[in-house]
C-alpha cells in the first residue's frame, strides 16, 4: 500500500480511512500526531536538537546509517507519534530495518503505530472506529495512547479543536477527501486566488453555459507556480480546466487530462516553447507536449500524470527527452533556485536576475549574459542592502532581489504588525491555507513579526511570518 494524497494531513487521513477508523477517529488521530510532531515523520523533539546536535533531517540520516547508536536510549521523542520509552525506541528501529526503509518513513511510522494499537490497546482502536465526537476520538488517542506528561483539559481541548478541524476540513468539506482530494472545486469566474501568481479565472472552461465549476489540480498549480518563478514572466494558459460538455462540443479527446484539471496549455511571452519544455521536465514534470509550427501553434502542455509521456506537436510523436535535465536543476525543491549566477554566466536564469535588477532600478539589459554591468549592478544592490559584496547572485543575494522585487508589486511594503501566538503548537506552511505543506512549527507562543494577509483553507486569515519560513493561521494569534 503506499500513501494517498497530497499533503501529510491527507495521506494521515486516507491511512486511517483504509483501516477503518471513522471520519471522528481520523481525526483524533491526525489532531494527536499535529500536535506531538507537526505531522512530520522526521520530527526529533526541539528540547533535544541542541542537546544532542542534531535536526530533524540529520538526526534521522545518523540513525539510518548507523552513525548515531544511543537511538533507544537517548529519551529524545521522535517521529509522528513522539516515541520516547526506551521499549518503544528499540521496537521501532527493528520494525524499520524489516522493511528495508529510513526510520523517518511516513508509512512505515503509520503501520508501527497500528501495530501498537492492535497489540496493546485494542479498545483506542474500538473507540476510533466508533467514535461520536472529535473531543471523543482525540481523548482516546490522548489519554491512553500518546499519554505526554501533561493531559489537563486545556491540552484535552486543543486536541479535540484540532480535531474538529480536521473533521471540518475532510469529513465535511466535499472538495477534499475521496477522490477530490488534493484539488481545488471552486465557483467558475469566482477568481478564487490559488496561488502567488494563479487565480482559478484562469483555469476556467472556455465553453458557454456548459458548465459552473471549475476543477484544479494542486499539483498543477505548483508545477505553475515553479515554472513562472524560473522564467520570472507571467503565464497565460490559454487552456485549463475544460468540463465534459465542452470537450464535447470541441471535439476534445475522450479522457483529456483537461477534463479532470489535471492539464493546462500554457504560453510565456518571450519564452521558447522548447525552453518552456525543458524547463518542466527538469523539475519532474512527467505530462508534457511541446507544439512550436505555424501549424500546430506554438504552446506546452503539461500535466500530473505519474508515468512519464513526452511527445510533439498534434501529431503526438513521442520524445524521450527536451533537451535533458539541467544540471543546476536537479533539486526539485523551492531551493532549486538557489545556486551561482557570476560573471560568464548565461541562460534564463540571469535573463530572470537582471530582468529583476531593472524593476529595481538598474539600467542593464536583460540580455541572459551577466557581464560588467550585471557584475556591477549585483554589487550595488549587495552594498545597499547589506550583503557581501563579491558581485556573485548566490542563493542569500538572490532571495533578497527576489524579496524586494515583491514588496516593490506589494506596492506598500509597511503593513506589517506584531502578534503573539496562543496555540502551544502552531504549524508554519508553505502558503495561506492548510492545503499547503507544513514547513515547520512555533512552540514557544512567543511574539512574532506578520508581513502579509492573506486569506485560505483551514483559518480565517493567514498571516505572512517577517522571518520567511511561511504562514500561520492568524486564528491562533493576538494582535499586540
Ligand atoms: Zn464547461
Ligand atoms: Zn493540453
Amino acid at each position: 500500500m503506499s500513501l494517498v494524497g497530497s499533503t501529510n494531513a491527507e495521506k494521515i487521513w486516507n491511512y486511517c480511512k483504509q483501516r477503518g477508523l471513522n471520519d471522528f477517529g481520523c481525526s483524533g488521530v491526525i489532531a494527536n500526531l499535529d500536535c506531538e510532531s507537526a505531522l512530520n515523520p522526521k520530527n526529533l523533539e526541539d528540547a533535544y536538537q541542541a542537546r544532542l546536535g542534531y535536526t530533524d533531517n540529520s538526526y534521522v540520516d545518523a540513525v539510518d546509517t548507523g552513525r548515531y547508536n544511543n537511538f533507544v536510549h537517548d529519551c529524545a521523542g521522535f517521529g509522528l507519534v513522539q516515541w520516547t520509552w526506551w521499549t518503544r525506541k528499540q521496537a521501532l528501529p527493528e520494525y524499520a530495518c524489516n522493511r528495508h526503509v529510513s526510520i523517518g518513513d511516513m508509512e512505515m511510522q503509520l503501520d508501527f503505530m497500528f501495530k501498537e494499537l492492535q497489540e496493546h490497546f485494542p479498545s483506542v482502536i474500538d473507540t476510533l472506529k466508533s467514535a461520536t465526537t472529535a473531543l471523543q476520538a482525540s481523548n482516546t488517542m490522548l489519554l491512553q495512547y500518546e499519554c505526554p506528561v501533561n493531559t489537563g483539559i486545556s491540552v484535552q481541548n486543543l486536541r479535540a479543536s484540532y480535531a474538529q478541524q480536521y473533521y471540518d476540513r475532510f469529513a465535511r468539506n466535499p472538495t477534499e477527501g475521496g477522490i477530490d482530494m488534493g484539488y481545488k472545486i471552486v465557483t467558475k469566474k469566482s477568481n478564487t486566488k490559488l496561488s502567488k501568481h494563479f487565480n482559478s479565472n484562469e483555469f476556467d472552461c472556455h465553453g458557454a453555459g456548459c458548465c459552473s465549476q471549475t476543477k484544479i489540480n494542486d499539483k498543477l498549480v505548483e508545477y505553475l507556480e515553479k515554472i513562472r518563478c524560473y522564467f520570472g514572466k507571467p503565464i497565460t494558459i490559454t487552456s485549463g480546466y475544460r468540463c465534459p460538455v465542452h470537450n464535447r462540443n470541441v471535439h476534445g479527446a475522450t479522457g483529456s487530462r483537461h477534463g479532470k484539471g489535471d492539464a493546462a496549455d500554457i504560453v510565456i511571452p518571450g519564452v521558447r516553447p522548447a525552453d518552456v519544455a525543458k524547463y518542466a521536465e527538469s523539475i519532474g514534470i512527467k505530462g508534457i507536449g511541446l507544439y512550436e509550427t505555424p501549424q500546430d501553434g506554438y504552446f506546452v502542455h503539461i500535466d500530473t500524470r505519474e508515468a512519464k509521456s513526452f511527445w510533439y506537436g498534434q501529431a503526438c510523436s513521442p520524445r524521450s527527452t527536451f533537451g535533458g535535465v539541467p544540471s543546476i536543476h536537479t533539486e526539485t525543491t523551492e531551493e532549486s533556485k538557489s545556486y551561482l549566477l557570476h560573471n560568464g554566466s548565461t541562460g534564463n536564469a540571469v535573463r530572470a536576475l537582471q530582468e529583476k535588477l531593472v524593476l529595481l532600478g538598474y539600467n542593464i539589459s536583460a540580455d541572459g549574459m551577466y557581464g560588467p554591468a550585471t557584475e556591477g549592478a549585483v554589487r550595488d544592490y549587495q552594498k545597499k542592502n547589506g550583503l557581501p559584496c563579491d558581485g556573485i547572485a548566490g542563493p542569500k543575494t538572490q532571495k533578497s532581489i527576489d524579496d524586494s522585487v515583491d514588496k516593490r508589486h506589494d506596492g506598500d511594503a509597511n503593513n506589517s504588525f506584531v502578534v503573539r501566538v496562543t496555540a502551544n503548537v502552531l504549524n508554519v506552511r508553505k502558503g495561506p491555507g492548510t492545503n499547503y505543506p507544513i514547513t515547520g512549527s512555533i512552540r514557544d507562543k512567543g511574539i512574532y513579526t506578520i508581513t502579509e494577509k492573506a486569506s485560505g483553507q483551514g483559518a480565517h486569515e493567514w498571516g505572512r511570518l517577517s522571518s520567511g519560513s511561511g504562514w500561520i493561521a492568524m486564528d491562533y494569534c493576538i494582535k499586540e
